[in-house]
């Protein structure tokens, strides 16, 4: 009972920082951010299994907060959202990374495409289309340069809108991935009806996927699955050489994760692509 009684208090404590105080003081810190610009994206790479070179860059914000460090995304964007600040955020995101990206094509850099985290919020707003009409005339990076990163369950939240979106988004020749697939609703039949380029595995089933039978179930039917439709599959959160190797066995066509390379800086990626040898 004592235990359970500790385990109670720091349960509530938790909740009580995170939900009043502490949440109140971030927001307001978040609207000075948003008009300072007080944010960096990190860039993590993704390698094709068949040739085993970084092919893209999939963009990660970052807060360096001025007394609290470095905030994790998984923090700030749904407080973000929620003070109505994503809008900001998500343009600033979505123009820097398609500056960074023809800056890197005038360098010479060999990159297919950079991708950027939508979320929900951004997605539903009704301005996106123009705000990514605009990062990419103001970058001159190419269309198909740039791919979105939406999640399974904000596809499925409002059908006809995504149909709508996902039409226009393909006729501007932008690519679009299915984020963290597996973790939320789906169903097969509009994924079917989805006009997407990939899907990509969320981590949780790809960080046991040597030892755990469901995971490695249901990471075979994922692939399986997109193959049937025609799309791409990315494996986020690959840790080791076994794990590429059996996905690569598996069908899968990239990799993300630790074993490839952390989130990095854009001095970073262009350093690791100098290189040319392959991961
Ligand atoms: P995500 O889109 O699923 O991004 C992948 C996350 O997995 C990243 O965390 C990345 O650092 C981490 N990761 C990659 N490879 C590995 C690995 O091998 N092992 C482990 N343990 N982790 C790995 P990060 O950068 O902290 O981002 C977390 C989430 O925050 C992202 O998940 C995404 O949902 C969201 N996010 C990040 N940047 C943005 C953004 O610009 N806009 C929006 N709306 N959301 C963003
Ligand atoms: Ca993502
Ligand atoms: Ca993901
Ligand atoms: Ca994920």
């Amino acid at each position: 009972a004592k235990a359970a009684g500790k385990n109670n208090y720091q349960y509530y404590a938790g909740l009580m920082n995170s939900a009043s105080l502490d949440k109140l003081e971030l927001q307001n810190d978040l609207h000075r951010a948003v008009a300072a610009g007080d944010f960096e994206l990190y860039y993590q790479p993704v390698v094709d299994l068949s040739t085993r070179r970084v092919v893209s860059v999939e963009a990660l914000v970052r807060w360096f907060h001025p007394q609290r460090g470095n905030i994790r995304p998984e923090v700030f964007v749904p407080l973000a959202e929620e003070a109505g600040l994503i809008v900001g955020v998500g343009n600033w995101v979505l123009n820097e990374a398609c500056m960074q990206m023809a800056e890197w094509r005038r360098e010479g850099v060999a990159l297919q495409r950079i991708a950027v985290n939508i979320s929900a919020l951004q997605f539903s707003e009704g301005g996106l289309l123009r705000h990514i009409i605009n990062a990419l005339e103001s970058s001159g990076l190419p269309s198909h340069c740039l791919g979105l990163e939406i999640t399974e369950s904000l596809l499925m939240e409002d059908v006809s809108y995504t149909l709508g979106m996902l039409a226009d988004l393909k006729a501007m020749d932008v690519n679009v991935s299915i984020d963290d697939f597996g973790t939320g609703y789906s169903s097969m039949s509009y994924l079917k009806q989805f006009p997407i380029d990939h899907l990509k595995i969320d981590r949780s089933f790809i960080a046991n996927v040597l030892d755990s039978e469901q995971d490695k179930a249901i990471t075979t039917a994922i692939i399986a699955m997109a193959k049937s439709f025609d799309l791409s599959v990315i494996a986020e959160g690959v840790e080791s050489e076994q794990q590429a190797l059996y996905l690569e066995e598996l069908g899968c066509d990239s990799c993300q994760g630790y074993l490839y390379g952390k989130p990095m800086s854009a001095e970073d990626i262009s350093r690791l692509l100098e290189d040319s040898a392959p991961l």
